[in-house]
């Protein structure tokens, strides 16, 4: 990366590119599976964050591991849907950032993750950054 497009990204942080919480689909976590897979399928994400009833963060949770957890020997056992909740599938270790986040800090993230919430220091969500966005603010350097 030339030192000019590196001292350009360096200068954004989250909140230059983050999309805000009232745009992002997101399950309650004591919603159960069924909820949060209708949301999935509807939304056409394969993966949402995870919220609690203060609108703080959870985890996230996506459509592989629900079909997995309803996944029988020899069919999908659909009626597993409505007695797990979302806290019995979702995933917990997945990097949260703020809104001050570093650009650098988030391609990193965004290399092994399609995206990362944003919290605030009471763990409240804020929003998500995608690995999309990123890219558009990589593309747009190189044409500066
Ligand atoms: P993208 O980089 O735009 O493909 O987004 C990566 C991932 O971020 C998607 O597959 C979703 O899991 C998640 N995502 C993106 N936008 C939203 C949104 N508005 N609401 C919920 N999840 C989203």
């Amino acid at each position: 990366m030339s030192s000019v497009i590196k001292r350009n990204l360096e200068d954004l942080t989250v909140r230059d590119f983050m999309i805000p919480a009232e745009k992002v689909a997101h399950v309650q976590i004591g919603n159960p599976i069924e909820h949060a897979l209708l949301v999935l399928v509807e939304s056409g994400y394969s993966s949402v964050p995870v919220l609690d009833i203060d609108y703080k963060y959870r985890g996230t949770i996506g459509k592989t591991p629900i079909l997995k957890s309803v996944m029988g020997i020899e069919r999908f056992e659909m009626e597993i849907l409505s007695e797990k909740k979302v806290e019995d599938v979702m995933r917990k270790d997945q990097p949260t950032i703020t809104k001050d986040t570093d650009f650098l800090t988030c391609l990193k993230v965004v290399i092994d993750h399609a995206f990362a919430c944003v919290v605030d220091e009471g763990g409240y969500f804020v929003g998500i950054i995608t690995r999309r966005a990123i890219l558009k603010e990589v593309n747009k350097s190189m044409y500066l």
